[in-house]
């Protein structure tokens, strides 16, 4: 018999084949993609999600967690609307009145910002800061950590998803560097994360060739960080003079409304921003210290640039570093962003969400124990995944000790059963994910674990 899943999706299969003839791998990013075949949706609300074959899921990706008001929420669709009525136009080409809006709201409500600039994508906003801090500096290396995610350039594609290792230092290669000419390998720290006598004694051998060092503050958007780590960390690269590049796309107004900086009390030099802020648009942000963000200005104010008294190097001077792009800034995307910001300020709504989550996680991981499964849930506020390990997960060499096979296998139940999670992906809630919702949740669940325990 053909097995459920697959009966279930045939038009996702069939839809997969044609997609396959024309992209390659069927997908437009390859995070889509997974075995046996990526599902094809074709409408969303709220909390679900609803496929070609008219099946229906509760959505736990969320778009990768960037959809923290859920699908379709009537205010952003409302913004959308009256932004494109009102403009007579998606896009002017020329600043416009909600630019500074957002900008506004990014400098009230994260402290590391004090002035931004829009990207198109969290990618973007990455790969600006990392230009920014090494332009202000003239350094040419960059730090990392081992299985942090950037965005997929050359500079940041070393060490995403490595393998397992024996030694205490992380190599600087892994499977995502096909394709990256060495010298970015070259020039790239690899650094473990939460593990402070190592980071301390790499940036220690690497200081005075360090322009910047990036990280995910909750790695994965799951795995917290020790906060001693995080507050060593700041105060290490500040003695050192290497800007500290909080790459907030995941967390940026997810842990709250300030993202990790607000909640750990730790500020970074630099901030990226993404998901969360587009409202299901595409969208991006850097912000930080004003002299550093300075030197990208056209019409740049020598009373705020310093340097800092760095080794400015080349980029010294009147040079001005490079930022464009056509859709920067674009209206509609920050319509979308301005409503979103402003149902997110409203009282109670994190702490709503982060209960959700925490009951979700306290539940699941009741199920997992009563089917004398050996697992646990790892997260931070509204986003946490599925681990199935006993021992403490504090950094990515212990998820690959997990039992991934297993969990492959319980993501394709839940799918069967209409909980959409990207196999082997952490689970994101929303304001959406409702008593009734999790409710449905925790059943599916339940039947998603017994399948798998007979097999
Ligand atoms: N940084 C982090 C931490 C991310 O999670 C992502 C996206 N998953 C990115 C950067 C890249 O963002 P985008 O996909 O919008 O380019």
């Amino acid at each position: 018999p053909v097995p459920p899943f697959l009966e279930k999706t045939r038009n996702s299969a069939e839809m997969y084949e044609e997609a396959s003839e024309t992209m390659p791998g069927g997908v437009t990013a390859n995070i889509k993609h997974f075995e046996p075949y990526p599902l094809f949706m074709e409408s969303a609300g709220g909390a679900k999600l609803y496929d070609v074959d008219g099946n229906e899921y509760i959505d736990y990706n969320l778009c990768y967690g960037a959809l923290m008001l859920g699908h379709g929420n009537s205010r952003v669709i409302r913004a959308v609307k009256e932004q494109l009525d009102q403009m007579g136009t998606p896009v002017f080409g020329t600043p416009h009145a909600l630019e500074s809006a957002v900008a506004k709201k990014l400098v009230q409500l994260y402290p590391g910002i004090e002035t931004t600039r829009f990207t198109n994508s969290g990618l973007e906003a990455t790969m600006l800061a990392i230009r920014l801090a090494t332009g202000w500096t003239g350094r040419r290396k960059i730090a990392k950590f081992e299985g942090h995610y950037h965005g997929g350039y050359d500079q940041v594609l070393i060490s995403v998803t490595p393998e397992e290792r024996e030694q205490d230092v992380p190599p600087r290669s892994s499977v995502d560097s096909l394709g990256v000419p060495d010298y970015y390998r070259d020039n790239t720290v690899v650094l473990p994360f939460n593990d402070w006598q190592q980071t301390e004694a790499i940036l220690e051998k690497h200081r005075h060739e360090l322009g910047a060092v990036i990280l995910e503050p909750v790695q994965a958007g799951f795995i917290p960080p020790d906060i001693e780590f995080l507050k060593k960390l700041r105060e290490c690269t500040l003695l050192y003079g290497i800007p500290l590049i909080f790459d907030e796309v995941k967390t940026g107004f997810r842990l709250g409304l300030s993202g990790a900086q607000g909640r750990y009390g730790v500020i970074p030099d630099l901030t990226a921003l993404g998901k969360v802020l587009g409202g299901g648009f595409p969208v991006g942000a850097v912000g930080g210290r004003q002299e550093i963000m300075e030197i990208c200005s056209p019409n740049r104010r020598s009373d705020i640039l310093s340097f800092g008294g760095q080794d400015t190097g080349k980029n010294g001077g009147s040079d001005v570093l490079f930022h464009s792009g056509t859709y920067n800034g674009h209206p509609t995307v920050l319509s979308a962003g301005l409503a979103t910001i402003n149902a997110l300020e409203e009282t109670g709504v994190y702490d709503r969400v982060e209960q959700a989550a925490c009951r979700l996680r306290q539940e699941m991981e009741q199920i997992l124990c009563d089917f004398g499964l050996c697992g646990r849930t790892v997260g931070v506020g509204t986003i946490f995944n599925l681990v199935l390990s006993d021992t403490p997960i504090r950094e990515v060499q212990d998820l690959l000790r997990s039992d991934l096979h297993l969990r492959k296998k319980l993501d394709t139940a839940l799918l069967e059963r209409g909980i959409y999670v990207k196999p082997g992906n952490r689970f994101s809630l929303s304001v959406a994910h409702t008593e009734d919702v999790l409710a449905e949740t925790l059943e599916r669940f339940e039947g998603g674990v017994r399948q798998l325990i007979r097999k």
